[in-house]
């Protein structure tokens, strides 16, 4: 199209100059003397060469105006063919994102959710006969990890549980696994590639998470470091110990730091698994103390002490059984370890027959120096299969709409889950959002804090 426009206009330039007729040779043909020739020669030289200079003037003039025009071609489709891809562009490049509303997902934790804390002790490989109430089939632990599953629950760590900050997808239910008489290597193993042996327990749940990533990987260890021995080596379905002291404690230390890293949390069951009424109050306290002491002891062997601020302050009563003193019940209530943390939680009972979920620390009856453990048996599995259907699950909340730049400000998601409640839409409880979390209770939306912990 701009170059026919130029074609056009060049074609009309050279017609306007044939069109001319002042500048025709008529004017010369008028008869004059010599004399007066060579005087008018002169003049008529005068003339020729004015109408001649005026011609050409003329002549420059219009080719002037053609030579411009026979240089727009070149010059007008850069100047008119950059605007119009730009000119196109707009009007389907601008509206799109803006118009699209912009919502979060938030995971509800309800503020009623119970738990159950399951303990188990050792794992002995299938088909060797239990000598104790305490031990387990690894086949017969998957077969728990199964059915709770299939039940809906997932995972969540203990420390999570005990903050109040603990998550799981919405739909699923929490569950806590603990093991007590840590550490023995049919409990955990870890293997020269890094991974726990599947003929440990905690390498049964580490397998099984794998193939279940909903369920998560979480469980908590409760130690004796002063009367147990590490199995070092493990060769075929079983733990030996060996004869190198050192090593054997490295390995521990080893093992320490793997389960810190991946998530089977460390806490303290005394250092000699102590009949805590018939110890003395004097003892109570050492007991504790070395417990904590040896695991750190441990971590810097294997030369992990970076771990340590990581460590946190859980104890599980030998037996279940408290003090027999007013005294040493206050000397666990108040105890602090060696970072100075004030005791998270004390685990009282081991409950064989007794069925007790415990509640969520967000629970009016909520009670961090009794909490419940259930001891792990099939007609504990059974138990709590059957209860699944009336535990609250995590529940899903969108919120917004808002802008999407909005999306980590808290200020703008606190607004938006205080209108999701007033509207009724959502419920109170614990929103997770991304990483942020808030705590929706009594119609106040609040940001989370962890609980805090009275010390005397
Ligand atoms: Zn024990």
């Amino acid at each position: 199209m701009v170059m026919k426009y130029a074609k056009l206009r060049t074609q009309t330039a050279k017609v306007n100059i044939k069109n001319k007729p002042p500048f025709s040779c008529q004017s010369c043909e008028t008869g004059y003397t010599f004399s007066d020739m060579k005087s008018k020669k002169t003049n008529l030289l005068l003339k020729f060469t004015a109408i001649t200079l005026f011609v050409l003037i003329a002549a420059q003039l219009l080719s002037a105006c053609s030579v411009v025009q026979s240089f727009m071609p070149t010059e007008t489709p850069i100047s008119t063919a950059t605007p119009l891809p730009t000119a196109t562009a707009q009007p389907t490049a601008t509206p799109t994102p803006t118009e699209v509303p912009f919502f979060l997902d938030a995971a509800v934790m309800p503020l009623n959710q119970q738990a159950p804390i399951l303990l188990y002790h050792r794992f002995i490989p299938d088909g060797e006969t239990k000598n104790a109430i305490t031990f387990t089939h690894l086949s017969e632990f998957r077969s728990d990890l199964q059915k709770l599953y299939d039940s809906g629950f997932s995972l969540v760590s203990l420390q999570s549980w005990m903050d109040g900050n603990y998550s799981v997808s919405p739909g699923r239910k929490p569950l806590i696994i603990t093991l007590d008489d840590f550490w023995f290597a049919d409990q955990i193993y870890i293997n020269d590639d890094g991974t726990p042996s599947l003929y440990s327990g905690i390498g049964v749940l580490w397998q099984f998470s794998q193939e279940h990533p909903d369920f998560g990987f979480s469980a908590a260890g409760f130690s004796n470091m002063g009367d147990k021995y590490y199995g070092d080596r493990q060769i075929g379905d079983r733990f030996y110990y060996g004869e190198n002291l050192d090593a054997m404690q490295i390995k521990l230390g080893q093992t320490i730091a793997w389960a810190i890293e991946n998530g089977v949390e460390p806490y303290n069951h005394l250092y000699t698994h102590p009949l805590l009424p018939v110890t003395e109050d004097k003892d109570i306290l050492f007991q504790v103390e070395e417990n904590d002491r040896i695991t750190r002891y441990r971590l810097t062997q294997a030369g992990r002490e970076d771990l340590i601020p990581r460590l946190g302050n859980m104890i599980a009563l030998p037996f279940g059984e408290w003090p027999s003193t007013y005294k040493g019940v206050e000397l666990l209530k108040n105890y602090k370890n060696q970072e100075g943390e004030p005791v998270e939680a004390i685990f009282e009972a081991y409950l064989f027959a007794d069925k007790v979920l415990t509640p969520s620390v967000y629970s009016p009856v909520f009670d961090r120096y009794n909490l419940a453990r259930l001891t792990a048996s099939d007609i504990m599995i059974q138990w709590i299969m059957e209860q699944a259907p009336t535990l609250p699950a995590a529940q899903s909340c969108q919120l917004g709409p808002l802008q999407q730049d909005q999306a980590a400000d808290p200020v703008v998601i606190q607004g938006l889950i205080s209108n999701a409640l007033q509207s009724g839409t959502c419920s109170e409880g614990v929103y997770h959002v991304g990483e942020l979390i808030f705590i929706a209770r009594d119609g106040d939306v609040v940001p989370y804090a962890p609980p805090l912990i009275s010390t005397q």
